[in-house]
């Protein structure tokens, strides 16, 4: 039975017993400790408590559900999703336990024909709790459980809360047996893999407050419910895994398509070496199972309008996507992943939920940027990783020190799970302790930075004096040079009389032609002189809005406050200003016709000769795009579009289509608009602009780039500095064709035909390696002798041969031996003094009862080492060297005397 008929015959059931059908919740909850909501009744929780007035007696739903507690439980277990389907029903003060007990019954036992799901009723184990009377009684008398069947259990198991403050209970929980190849007999409480929890009944009827201690079911009882409340929940992919009879949740239809491509993906044979029942795993079906959890998980985020970030909800879909991705690497697989899996996982969900094909352009967008993104941190932070494991260590060490960690965390974007997960791999620890103290000393002194800017600002008593003498007036849009008066000179934020030459101070003029930094464009320079004094102008800033505040080194003789001055802009950087901001204007106008209007833009900065913009966008763009981009932009350039500035209200300038940007504020009843050709470029712009757009002269782009989920960058230079950009280029690639002695036009075809070249000679000389190690193997071979009818080499491997080769060496040994009778080789090298082994049992040795495994966890401890493995191969490291003849002895006695 497929899952979207199990969810259509669950509703039926319940809609045919006068429940409403209401729509799951979009699966994030406003609450910081909770996230996700995690069960049916989450967005019925106000008429649970009595909040408001519930608007049915019944209802029903199947709600999608995340767990991030469950995270980890993910494929080692048969039976936990990070995100599920709870099916539920519930009752709002209506019935209770006896009808909710017979509702679930009458529909998990009748027959398929009948709409139910056809489960042997024989087979089904409910639990109680403690000291229920009631419903045990309502199990065996109106339902007909033998009384061995049903089993009582404790607050741990039988008590139900949301984890936080809100309606609980006690609870009756339906247990389906798989039978004994998932487990001992015994019931639940003996394995509850082999019984499988499939329906959980809430009889609600009280509210709990905080937590207590740690245990569920630690908390206070804040009092009873107004009501007696009904709320229940079926695992969908649990129901399914049944009825499907597949081993887990993983192999269900709506995931196992998606676990099957990772696995055909990877060259994996999924459950070659796994049992039925979770404990039989084989780590690299583990690996196949979260990836097909969590490539589902991270749509039905991405769907429900979740974006990868560093906190709260965004992380936790970015842990879980990143996650997805590392385990393919894990596997063998390099290439971008998502692409691979993501469509698949779509087709598996949109029966149930077809929003999802119909989004999934945006969907796809954020998740392989997120994977790009995840990409290019692994590429730099993973060798500062290993450099960090190797010198932990060749000390001797086990602990991966706070400050590395911090560092990855920092500098690389490096996630601190994945630091922890990626040291485990190593068999290291992290002091995560150390850690989130330099994490908590960050931002803290982030917050003090905030505040001492914000203080050493607007809140100055010396700015609100000279603010209420009047504004500045900003004479800059029509001339370079004003004459104008110093209203006041600051010093460290006090108001002083005057400055000496060499002092660096503040001040403000009655008029001025300066820009101070606004709008992405950054301030003018230029000097100021006045009575005397040469004043160089280092920054401007508008501190208090209407004051506009020089920061000027006094260069010559001492400037006086009350003086008169002459301030005169820069006239070359103030051309080449207004070019870079022009040009800002231009590219976002060409983004926009290129991309479309969804490219909007979130900031920019520009400076002479230079400009970037971050934009709206979900994935890079493409080499075509960004000529496009650029080429729009140029023709924008040569069309010489006249530039043209306009005031007009805000109301105005909303109905034209000006574009404004978020964040910035501005004046409600007049605003500034800047249009380039009419209605081409239009935006609500402080900013100082060329008066043609031809003027800007030449733009080229230098970059694009992401800067976070959904958001890209681009940068380019214009006017000369985009020609000496170009002319750069142009230099290194006639140096590139010199080198390589071909015309400039043939380098890219000769740099792939070298490394094609270079590819092969490596796959030449791997090749050479591995018949190097294996010419040794007749000789390994000839070493063989007999313990108790055994064939046994237990030789050192020949010097530098470890890791894959001397796995391969074990096994070429063990094919020149015997085959009719056991053969065990051994073989050991001593890699910087520390041992590395592997050994090699044929078949016929491991019907002889030997087992490779079991020999190299016996003499493992005479080298100090550890290892383990499987029957036909095992393998292990570590320890000393020197006592190898030692553990060559403790081989033959465990081969002599099994
Ligand atoms: P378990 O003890 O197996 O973790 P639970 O007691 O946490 O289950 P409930 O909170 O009672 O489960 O949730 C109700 C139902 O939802 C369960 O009976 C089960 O069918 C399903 N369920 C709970 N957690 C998961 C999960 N992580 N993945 C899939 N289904 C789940
Ligand atoms: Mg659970």
């Amino acid at each position: 039975m497929r899952s979207a008929d199990i969810r259509r015959r669950f509703l039926a059931h319940f809609e045919a017993n006068g429940h409403v059908v209401v729509p799951s919740a979009p699966l994030p909850f406003d609450d910081p400790n909770l996230l996700f909501v995690n069960a049916g009744m989450v967005q019925f929780v106000p008429y649970f408590i009595g909040q408001q007035a519930a608007p049915w007696k019944r209802a029903t739903s199947v709600q999608k559900c995340i767990r991030t507690q469950d995270i980890e439980e993910v494929g080692k277990t048969t039976r936990h999703g990070t995100f599920f389907q709870m099916n539920g029903n519930f009752s709002f003060g209506d019935y209770f336990k006896e009808q909710a007990i017979q509702l679930a019954w009458e529909l998990s036992t009748k027959p398929v024909a009948d709409g139910g799901f056809g489960l042997d009723g024989d087979r089904i184990w409910p639990t109680v709790y403690l000291d229920d009377d009631e419903a045990a009684d309502i199990w065996h008398r109106v339902i007909g459980i033998p009384p061995e069947r049903i089993v009582r259990r404790d607050k741990a198991d039988n008590t139900w809360d949301m984890g936080i403050p809100g309606p609980a209970g006690t609870c009756s929980e339906l247990f389906y047996d798989r039978g004994r190849e998932y487990g001992p007999d015994g019931g639940p409480a003996v394995d509850e893999d082999r019984y499988l929890e499939f329906w959980n009944l809430v009889f609600m009827a009280y509210e709990r407050g905080r937590a207590t201690g740690p245990g569920k079911g630690e908390y206070e009882i804040l009092g009873e419910l107004p009501n007696k409340n009904i709320d229940t929940g079926m695992g969908l992919e649990r129901i399914a895994a049944i009825l499907q009879g597949v081993d887990n949740l993983y192999e269900i239809d709506e995931t196992r398509p998606i676990l099957d491509r990772a696995a055909e993906l990877t060259s994996t044979k999924y459950g070659a070496h796994s049992g039925h029942t979770a404990a039989e795993s084989h780590p690299d079906d583990v690996r196949l199972r979260v990836i097909a959890d969590h490539v589902r998980t991270g749509l039905m985020l991405m769907g429900d309008g979740v974006t990868p970030s560093n906190e709260g909800r965004g992380y936790v879909l970015r842990r879980i996507l990143r996650r997805a991705v590392r385990s393919m690497r894990l596997l063998g697989y390099g290439d971008p992943a998502l692409p691979e899996l993501l469509p698949v996982a779509r087709d598996c969900m949109a029966p149930s939920y077809p929003e999802l094909a119909a989004d999934f352009e945006r969907i796809a967008m954020i998740g392989y940027a997120e994977e790009e993104t995840f990409r290019r941190t692994l590429a730099s932070g993973t060798t500062i990783f290993d450099t960090a494991v190797s010198s932990v260590k060749s000390a001797g060490e086990s602990t991966l020190p706070g400050e590395q960690a911090f560092r990855l965390h920092d500098t690389y974007g490096f996630p601190v799970d994945l630091t922890l997960e990626m040291a485990a791999e190593q068999g290291l620890t992290v002091d995560v302790e150390g850690f989130r103290r330099l994490m908590t000393e960050q931002r803290e002194r982030a917050k003090a930075d905030a505040k001492a800017n914000k203080s050493a600002h607007g809140n100055s008593p010396a700015l609100r004096q000279l603010r209420d003498a009047g504004e500045t007036v900003f004479t800059g849009y029509t001339e370079l040079h004003t004459r104008s008066r110093v209203r006041g000179i600051l010093a460290d934020g006090e108001l002083v009389p005057a400055a000496r030459a060499g002092q660096i101070v503040e001040i403000v003029l009655d008029e001025t032609p300066f820009y101070a930094e606004s709008g992405g464009q950054v301030a003018d320079e230029g000097t100021i002189s006045a009575d005397g004094a040469l004043l160089r102008v280092l920054d401007v800033q508008k501190p208090v809005k209407g004051l506009i505040v020089h920061r000027v080194e006094v260069a010559e003789g001492e400037l006086a406050s009350g003086a008169e001055a002459d301030a005169q802009v820069d006239p070359e950087w103030r051309r080449s200003a207004r070019q870079a901001h022009s040009g800002t204007h231009v590219v976002h106008a060409a983004l926009r016709e290129v991309l479309g209007p969804t490219a909007l833009q979130s900031g920019s900065y520009n400076k002479p000769g230079y400009l970037r913009l971050d934009f709206a966008w979900g994935g890079a763009l493409s080499e075509t795009s960004k000529r496009d981009i650029e080429e729009v932009a140029n023709r924008a350039l040569r069309a010489d579009l006249p530039v043209s500035v306009q005031y007009m209200p805000l109301r105005r300038a909303r109905e034209i289509g000006a574009l404004a940007l978020f964040g910035e504020t501005y004046d409600a009843d007049e605003v500034r608009v800047v249009e380039i050709g009419g209605a081409w470029s239009r935006e609500l712009c402080g900013g100082t602009h060329v008066e043609h757009s031809s003027q800007v002269g030449a733009l080229t782009l230098i970059g694009e780039a992401s800067v976070g989920a959904g958001v890209r960058r681009v940068e380019a230079f214009v006017g000369l500095e985009a020609l000496r950009y170009l002319a750069t280029e142009r230099a290194l690639l006639n140096a590139a064709a010199d080198t390589l002695k071909v015309p400039a036009a043939e380098v890219p075809d000769r740099i792939a035909a070298l490394v094609e070249r270079l590819r092969t000679v490596e796959k030449e000389l791997e090749r050479g390696r591995v018949a190097a190690v294996l010419a040794r193997s007749g000789e390994l071979a000839a070493q063989v002798v007999d313990v108790a009818g055994v064939q046994l080499v237990a030789v050192p491997a020949p010097d530098g041969i470890a890791g894959n080769d001397l796995r391969t060496l074990a096994s070429d040994v063990r094919n020149r031996l015997d085959q009719g009778r056991p053969a065990v080789v051994v073989l050991i090298s001593d890699v910087a003094g520390k041992a590395h082994f592997v050994a090699s049992v044929n078949p016929a040795g491991q019907q002889a009862g030997l087992s490779a495994g079991e020999l190299v966890r016996e003499f493992a401890p005479v080298l100090a080492a550890r290892g383990g493995g499987k029957a036909d191969l095992a393998q292990g490291a570590g320890g000393d060297a020197a006592k190898l003849p030692a553990a060559f002895a403790a081989l033959r006695d465990s081969i002599a005397s099994p």
